[in-house]
């Protein structure tokens, strides 16, 4: 840093598995390189000692000590309504975040270990903390409460926070600079569509609202979530159909969205059978490609005027039978892509727009790590 110059990344798999696996990409005479070990990782502990051994590595390393790291981002899924920008972690963060675990439990938790094992593997190192939840905090409170009586929201905390907030915030500040405006007066509907999926409204450079909501269910159909839904059907399948809250909560999270429609979470797999004629594939695609439309006219009419959408993560990057999908159709409202431009899908940033587009349609690739880096470089600069 600053310059963003990747040395090295990598993946820790199946920790607590049977055979656990690390991929160690480094950087060697401007070529990248790259290892695979496979063995069993008891815990995220072992995981982040084995990293620590392969940055310091003789042969693979980019460092020749681990102290010479100085800081460790991460990244948090629920920051709650306490933490609206990158915080340095010290003991009361790291309370306030295992407080905030009743609103993230899968997630949280599971952050906190993260930072108190890098304390431990990185001594040196400052911690700071990037909240999923942070760039939505500027979302008016006409956007994030639920109409429940107002005790819910004012004892419970139960209002709509928003998630994927680290990628949105990158993908806004970059279709910015694509398209040559200040982000400050950008107005953009950036789409994240991955296993995990949000939409979010930005208007002058800040989110006013987003699909996720209280918890990482609601909004869009996702890889094996939900999405939205009339609550009436989680009373009706407890009274009438006799699931408890455990099998609600599992099919909702676990055996919903595409899996539960099609059978397969995977969208490429979807999209070979869309294109095959498969009735339940082409259904799938069509529910969730519709959802996508709903949200993208609810957005317009919450920002205004809007430059552009902003397709992003796994399905949004590379999917050109989703944009096109989605933006079929919608010249009415100024959206028109260029057929050919769609298919031609590279790693880059893209316009996919044709002449007759008021509302521009981009492809910009996220990249989480890199805007924790940066957030967390200029807070520690910023301190000094
Ligand atoms: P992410 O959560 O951002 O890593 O996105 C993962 C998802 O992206 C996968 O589950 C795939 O469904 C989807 N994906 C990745 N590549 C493609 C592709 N070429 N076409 C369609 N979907 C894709």
């Amino acid at each position: 840093m600053p310059q963003g110059h990747v040395v090295c990344s990598g993946l820790v798999e199946r920790i607590g598995e049977e055979m656990g696996r690390i991929i160690h990409k480094y950087d060697r005479d401007n070529e990248e390189k790259e290892i695979i070990i496979d063995e069993k990782i008891a815990d995220h502990q072992e995981g982040l000692n084995l990293v620590a051994d392969l940055l310091s590595h003789h042969e693979y390393g980019v460092i020749t000590d681990v102290n010479e790291v100085k800081l460790v981002g991460h990244r948090i899924v629920h920051g709650g309504d306490r933490f609206h920008c990158v915080t340095r972690i010290n003991k009361e963060v790291k309370e306030a975040i295992e407080e905030l675990s009743n609103l993230a439990p899968l997630h949280n938790p599971a952050n906190l270990t993260g930072i108190k094992t890098a304390e431990q593997v990185f001594p040196k190192a400052t911690q700071v903390g990037v909240f999923d939840t942070a760039f939505h905090q500027s979302i008016p409170e006409v956007a994030f409460r639920y109409a429940l009586p107002e005790k819910f929201y004012k004892e419970n905390g139960i209002r709509l926070y928003g998630f994927h907030g680290t990628s949105h915030r990158y993908v806004s500040q970059k279709a910015a600079e694509f398209l040559g405006q200040d982000p400050k007066k950008t107005q953009l509907i950036t789409l994240h569509l991955g296993n995990g999926a949000s939409m979010t409204a930005i208007k002058n450079g800040r989110s006013i609202d987003t699909s996720l909501g209280m918890t990482t269910i609601s909004g869009l159909v996702m890889g094996t979530r939900i999405g939205d839904i009339d609550p009436g059907v989680l009373i009706y399948m407890q009274e009438i159909l006799g699931y408890n809250w455990k099998d609600v909560k599992r099919i909702l999270n676990k055996e919903s969205g595409l899996l539960g429609l099609s059978g397969d979470n995977d969208l490429r797999n979807i999209s070979d059978r869309y294109l095959e004629g498969d009735e339940r594939a082409i259904l799938a695609l069509s529910i969730y490609v519709y959802r996508i439309k709903k949200y993208i006219g609810a957005y317009i009419a919450a920002i205004g005027k809007v430059d552009a959408i902003v397709f992003t993560a796994g399905v949004g990057e590379n999917s050109s039978l989703i944009s096109e999908l989605v933006c079929n159709n919608l010249e009415h409202l100024g959206i028109s892509i260029d057929k050919e431009i769609n298919n031609r899908r590279n790693g880059s940033e893209r316009d996919l727009s044709d002449a007759k587009a008021s509302i521009r349609t981009l492809v910009i690739p996220t990249n989480e790590e890199l805007e924790i880096a940066r957030q967390a470089f200029t807070l520690i600069s910023e301190e000094k």
